[in-house]
């Protein structure tokens, strides 16, 4: 089964939780078909769960706090965007 060129951009609109239900129905039935999609689309959910949790983490000491605070949130999303390649 060939994947929709399109998919990989709904599965980031869905994580990104833009996608439009139309698409998002078309992205759940081809991962229930195709293995190869579906084991991408949950490594993308795991980067994210990684970034998302390091991000609530709170910093166990002063130094680490204040690199964090230095951390522009545009960065730390420029960065999450490398994963979707
Ligand atoms: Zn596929």
């Amino acid at each position: 089964m060939k994947c929709p060129d399109n998919i990989v951009l709904y599965m980031h609109e869905y994580l990104d939780e833009e996608i439009d239900e139309h698409d998002e129905e078309l992205l759940k039935k081809h991962l229930q078909t195709c293995p190869k999609c579906q084991s991408y689309f949950h490594e993308l959910e795991k980067a994210i769960a990684l970034v998302q949790s390091t991000s609530h983490i709170q910093a166990p000491s002063n130094f680490t706090e204040n690199v964090m605070a230095r951390l522009p949130k545009e960065k730390r999303r420029v960065s999450v965007n490398r994963w979707f390649r």
